[in-house]
């Protein structure tokens, strides 16, 4: 066999199967998916079960270690809908980046998803609107809290050392808050760390709520807590305030803890390091090493951040400012920044595709309905003639089974038209809102490091080069970007979408 080869994985819910998504129709409709797009179904990967959760679908690692092995020969991973695939966004880049590494496209076979720029973009928003719907609800639950932490009331639980006397109301210092004292008071010290400090409060007396020693990774979240300093806090709203709640420690002795203790081991990740985002992503023109970073100390004990590689024999990239490379790199997303006219014409196109899918989805559907309304009508006639008494009950019972099974098969055919709950243009402009000002949105996620990298995976695939003299070089861009470059040589590279290859699989 010579010809494409792909997978298909479905997941079922108990719910699912008796409202008619069931784990057969799934599977009919991939393979008929795979036929028309002419792909050979190398095996079948089945999951059952409520959970999205990656660690709750065996079936799911086992389909994209069988994607891995080069002996298999996979190009395509093809499921019924996205949300088979994960329920949460980063979940899906990550196995999608894995799956790309090994050369294997993902496919749905209800959702118009291709390898072209759009149809890629499309794919990472229909994904993203899955969890964009979860934000929103979130969101609306969030206001009232957001109001009540301004006004200075934390509403989540209360931690240890404090108790709320009624439900949602103020809290107080309990019983507890003696040993949050000493546990500051000891700490500022400098001689403890965090699992020597759970010893100590243990046998002065506190007790965890089943009476066990408190572990050290809550004594760590103590230390750090601001609010018993009395400051209501929360990064991720924007939001610190002074408290209604009576402080535990005072300021001054809280923000003295923040730099004390004795170090610990693991506290410092290397791999995500939040200090030096552009570490790996660049690398050195000459050599092509990447850059990684470090912090020195000069001489008046200031320290100052650094990029650089230890390539032997290789003089460039020796240490570059790490201000400077910053700064070069926000100019070099200005430079790729997609314009405006370009983010209008681009949503355009994403939406002329959208709504003619979703009209071939209807077309398709309304002569689905004219087979199930006839079959209807045969059913009633098999009845008839039952009562007429022109059937036996044999032949009753066999023609009512067949009619039924004929009817059950074509309404599995109905195609979900997208919409509806799921508001597309909505997703589609809060995923465009990322990239219409992009060197302001990479600076904006300085404290959401994780997110940070997943954005720059986002505009580049693979590394940049750098060099002291001319900057950056050229990058390959991610296709939303690349498309964004084009556009702005030739304003007609969007206009006329299909010129493009914007065809999705029928
Ligand atoms: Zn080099």
């Amino acid at each position: 066999m010579t010809g494409k080869r792909g997978i298909i994985y479905c997941r079922v819910s108990s719910l699912e199967q008796v409202d008619g998504t069931s784990l057969e129709s799934q599977e009919r409709i991939c393979r008929e998916y795979a036929e028309r797009e002419g792909i050979e179904v190398a095996d079948v990967f089945v999951d059952r079960g409520e959970s999205a959760k990656t660690a709750d679908r065996p079936q799911f690692l086992k389909a994209i270690s069988f994607c891995g092995q080069k002996k298999n020969q996979i190009d395509f991973f093809i499921v019924y809908k996205l949300d088979r695939f994960s329920r949460s966004q980063t979940d899906h880049f990550a196995v999608q980046n894995s799956l790309n590494k090994y050369g294997v496209t993902i496919r749905s076979a209800t959702e118009p998803v291709d390898e072209s720029p759009i149809g890629k973009f499309l794919m990472g928003t229909l994904s993203a609107s899955a969890e964009f719907d979860n934000s929103i609800r979130s969101e609306r639950s969030s206001t009232g809290m957001r109001e009540r932490l301004k006004q200075g009331i934390w509403v989540w639980p209360a931690p240890t050392g404090y108790q709320r006397l009624e439900k949602g109301g103020v809290m107080v210092p309990d019983n507890d808050a003696q040993y949050v004292r000493l546990a500051f008071n000891e700490y500022v010290k400098g001689t403890h760390t965090y699992k020597t400090l759970a010893t100590l409060l243990f046998e002065k007396g506190l007790r965890s709520k089943s009476g066990k020693k408190i572990e050290f990774q809550t004594i760590q979240k103590m230390i750090h807590n601001p609010l018993y300093a009395g400051i209501v806090k929360k990064d991720e709203w924007g939001i610190e305030v002074k408290g209604q709640h009576e402080p535990i420690v005072t300021e001054s002795l809280f923000y003295k803890c923040q730099g004390a203790g004795r170090s610990h081991k693991g506290t410092k990740k290397q791999e995500k390091n939040p200090n030096f985002p552009l570490r790996r992503l660049v690398s050195c023109e000459w050599c092509d090493d990447p850059l990684t970073g470090s912090f020195s100390t000069g001489r008046g004990g200031k320290k100052h951040g650094y990029y650089h590689h230890h390539k032997q024999g290789c003089p460039h990239a020796k240490s570059i400012k790490k201000k400077d490379l910053e700064e070069s790199f926000v100019s070099f997303l200005e430079e790729i920044n997609p314009t405006f006219e370009f983010a209008n014409a681009f949503k355009e196109a994403c939406m002329e595709i959208y709504r003619e899918d979703n009209t071939n989805a209807e077309k398709q559907n309304e002569t689905v309905r004219q087979q199930v309304a006839s079959l209807y009508e045969k059913k009633k006639a098999i009845f008839n003639n039952f009562e007429e008494g022109i059937y036996t009950k044999t032949d009753f019972l066999e023609r009512k089974r067949e009619v039924e099974r004929q009817l059950y098969a074509a309404q599995s055919n109905l195609i979900e038209v997208r919409g509806g709950e799921l508001d597309f243009e909505a997703a589609l402009d809060y995923c465009i809102s990322f990239i219409i000002d992009t060197p302001d949105t990479w600076k904006r996620l300085v404290k959401q490091p994780e997110k940070r990298l997943r954005f720059q995976n986002f505009i580049f695939e693979g590394s940049i080069p750098y060099t002291q003299n001319n900057g950056f070089g050229t990058a390959v861009l991610s296709p939303i970007y690349s498309l964004s470059e084009e556009y702005k040589r030739d304003k007609s590279s969007l206009v006329t979408p299909r010129r493009i290859e914007l065809r999705f699989p029928e």
